[in-house]
């Protein structure tokens, strides 16, 4: 299978070669030059397998120039009971009959990242080996990303990881997350700023070529086409575990994890509904209602109890996009220019709008009260506590909720990352999972940093050239 981008200039390379890139060389994202499609036998002999067999089955597809053992070798080391905590990986719980919510939380940060990341780890380390490569991972965090990169990485051979995150702006959970690892080959930089300064710095980086290349800087950002890949299996685990044809409620962002059950669909998985939640932050369910993509300033963009949906602009979504232009690539540019320039692309009455219709896209937002209701409501009829993302998902979905299709809620992270929330909504503690418990107390490693670009590439020269 060879990979091309949503702009329609680059070279079609296999997956391998695009494994560490982030940007496509024209700016835009990979994609496979068409989806694999499964026929009614294929699917039916899926229905049986394990998590580690499904996920084989559909990545060899994507993944097929890396030799079927080792790839087979690298996911059964990767989706485990030690990692995930239990064989099912991720277990399908029915709260009402037709009323399912898909826990994909139980990875090593405690949030659905860790599904894909904790794959990419692995992939990196093999391609790496393989290839006689090394690579330093820059990143940018709010929160959950830096901490499921970080978890993915540690400890493996060739990588090292620097995370930007802003200096006191995250719970004190999410820091500790990050800042108690002890292993060599992460850095954490804790930036005297807000994230947007982060991420700032992380583009200017990205965009000095000479600096990139001779500090052999990547990236593990939501547009890596290995993260949507590993997010496809759990769309065909949860269908096969309601026994069939399902509708899922999203909590989004990025707009990479609701992107993966579109794939899911175009490989021939009955799904209903793909229904995209956001939160305040509604650029997404602005486009559904509308046809209108209004990318947001970053002074626009409000700070919310669900801040992993914070955005300005989802970035998968121009994947999304190219299906409805009809996999044109330059018509693509065109428009993505346009939207550039102007800061919105109206396609309400195009064609390319009516085409959202057959993906089965539909779409609705959350506030804070939203979550709170929704947190207490989930809690008293079922017994269940969900975090803040988990439940704009969650009401968004029985919003849209249709008559006589099961409805499968995604569960994005554990309410024990956001416990200011889950105080307001119950007032209660969330309960901890086993090895946290002392998070908070264990010692830190982090280089706390003013928001300078110059300061924090020197740090990451001296830090990659002493490794060599
Ligand atoms: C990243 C994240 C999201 C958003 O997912 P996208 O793939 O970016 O749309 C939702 N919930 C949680 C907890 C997250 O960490």
């Amino acid at each position: 299978m060879l990979y091309v981008s949503t702009r329609g200039g680059a070279r079609p390379q296999p997956f391998t070669e695009i494994l560490l890139e982030g940007l496509a060389p024209d700016g835009g994202l990979f994609l496979p030059e068409s989806f694999p499609k499964l026929g009614p036998a294929e699917l039916a002999a899926m229905r049986g397998m394990s998590y580690p067999e499904l996920a084989f089955a559909i990545l060899a597809k994507f993944a097929d120039d890396i030799p079927a053992g080792a790839l087979k070798r690298l996911i059964d080391k990767t989706y485990t009971k030690e990692i995930f905590g239990s064989d099912d990986i991720t277990p399908v719980e029915e709260l009402e009959p037709g009323l399912f919510l898909l826990d994909l939380s139980n990875g090593p940060s405690l949030a659905f990242k860790d599904i894909a990341l904790q794959l990419i780890g692995n992939l990196f380390e093999y391609v790496l080996e393989k290839h006689g490569k090394r690579l330093n991972v820059v990143g940018a965090t709010s929160g959950d990303t830096g901490s499921s990169a970080e978890y993915a990485l540690r400890g493996k051979k060739n990588v090292q990881v620097f995370m930007l995150s802003p200096q006191g702006r995250m719970s004190a959970f999410q820091a500790a997350q990050m800042y108690s690892l002890q292993d060599a080959n992460i850095f954490n930089i804790a930036v005297r700023g807000v994230f947007d300064d982060c991420q700032d710095i992380v583009k200017a980086i990205s965009g000095d070529f000479a600096f990139k290349a001779r500090h052999r800087i990547g990236a593990v950002n939501s547009i890596n086409w290995a993260r949507v890949a590993a997010q496809v299996v759990y769309y065909f685990k949860a269908c096969f575990a309601v026994g069939g044809e399902a509708s899922f409620a999203v909590p989004s962002g990025n707009f990479g994890n609701v992107y993966a059950g579109h794939v899911a669909r175009r490989m021939g998985l009955p799904i209903g509904k793909l229904i995209v939640a956001t939160n305040e932050n509604d650029v997404l369910d602005e486009f559904f209602r509308t046809g209108r993509y209004r990318v947001r300033k970053a002074a626009e963009v409000k700070a919310t109890s669900s801040p992993s949906m914070d955005i300005s602009k989802s970035s998968n979504f121009e994947r999304y996009a190219y299906d409805l232009v009809g996999r044109d690539g330059a018509k693509l540019r065109g428009l993505l220019e346009k939207l550039e320039r102007e800061g919105v692309l109206d396609l309400a009455g195009t064609d390319y709008f009516r085409r959202v219709a057959g993906t089965g896209f539909i779409s609705g937002s959350s506030t804070h009260a939203d979550r709170l209701a929704t947190i207490r409501r989930v809690w008293k009829d079922y017994g269940v506590m969900i975090d803040p993302h988990t439940a704009d998902g969650f009401k968004v979905g029985l919003e849209r909720r249709e008559q006589g299709v099961p409805l499968v809620c995604m569960e994005t992270a554990q309410p024990a990352k956001f416990a200011e929330t889950i105080r307001e909504a119950l007032e209660r503690e969330p309960s901890r999972p086993a090895g946290f418990e002392n998070l908070e107390k264990l010692p830190q490693r982090v280089e706390v940093m003013d928001a300078d670009v110059g300061q924090i590439k020197h740090y990451i020269a001296a830090a990659t050239s002493r490794s060599v």
